[in-house]
């Protein structure tokens, strides 16, 4: 049995004022009977603050992104050591803002991801096609090229220390959902091409769905066999939806 996974991606929001708030909410309605594992990624600079505010409570913590360097002269960077060091257990790696904002291609990618598990860290591998895509039929072969970049670059073993998260960019803060349906295909076709390579490793990996999931579309998509968790943005800045998308998922 996969456990499922409920990670908040905040993005690049928030104020020490509001992420005490927010943190005050979760911590304060988290059920520490809940199965399901919870995580949040604040902004890098926040970490250490969050950490704090977590305390005791059962909310793992993550990075948004980190260089595909250990370390060196590389100014504006913070690397999986460093990440690690200040309580992340986690970290997203390849965000389709990253991928289509700062031009993170699918090698860089899979750098960012080897250097997350050196550092020993979960990454976070986001995969997803954009509405033209998708209308042009090719979501699975653009899916599969952004998996397959890791399994070239690191060897398909390396995704025993991974979660994938399914984002279609046109669901991405959009309030268009995919569909049940929509996402739990995807979802299957991830884990048939995985099949192919390892059986165990396919059976095991997490697949997280992201794209304006919120509480009143949680308990249909996460219901799906495939759908391990959800990668949440918006919803995951507000303690009572991020607190009830949990509560749903157990
Ligand atoms: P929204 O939930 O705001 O659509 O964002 C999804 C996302 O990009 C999570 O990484």
């Amino acid at each position: 049995m996969r456990t499922k996974l409920i990670a908040g991606n905040w993005k690049m929001h928030g104020s020490k004022p509001f992420i005490e708030s927010l943190m005050k909410g979760m911590t304060e309605q988290l059920d520490a009977s809940l199965e399901s594992d919870v995580l949040v990624c604040p902004p890098t600079i926040y970490i250490p603050f969050v950490e704090s505010l977590i305390g005791d409570h059962k909310i793992a913590l993550g990075g948004q992104n980190l260089s595909e360097q250990a370390q060196g002269a590389y100014t504006g960077e913070v690397s999986g050591d460093m990440l690690k060091d200040n309580g992340c257990q986690y970290v997203i790696v390849g965000h389709s803002e990253r991928r289509s904002l700062y031009g993170e291609m699918d090698v860089l990618v899979a750098h960012k991801v080897g250097k997350a598990i050196e550092s020993e860290l979960t990454p976070i591998l986001c995969v997803g096609e954009t509405l033209e895509q998708r209308e042009k039929g090719t979501t699975m072969q653009v899916v599969q090229q952004q998996l397959d970049a890791v399994i070239d670059a690191l060897g398909i073993d390396a995704l025993q220390q991974v979660v994938v998260a399914y984002e279609p960019v046109w669901a991405i803060g959009t309030g268009v959902t995919a569909s049940p349906e929509q996402a739990q295909e995807v979802h299957s076709a991830i884990r048939a091409h995985l099949r192919d390579k390892n059986a165990q490793i396919a059976e095991e990996i997490k697949i997280l769905y992201g794209g304006s999931m919120k509480a009143a579309n949680a308990e249909e998509l996460l219901a799906q066999p495939d759908i391990d968790g959800g990668l949440i943005g918006g919803a995951s800045l507000k303690a009572d939806e991020f607190i009830a998308i949990c509560k749903i998922a157990g």
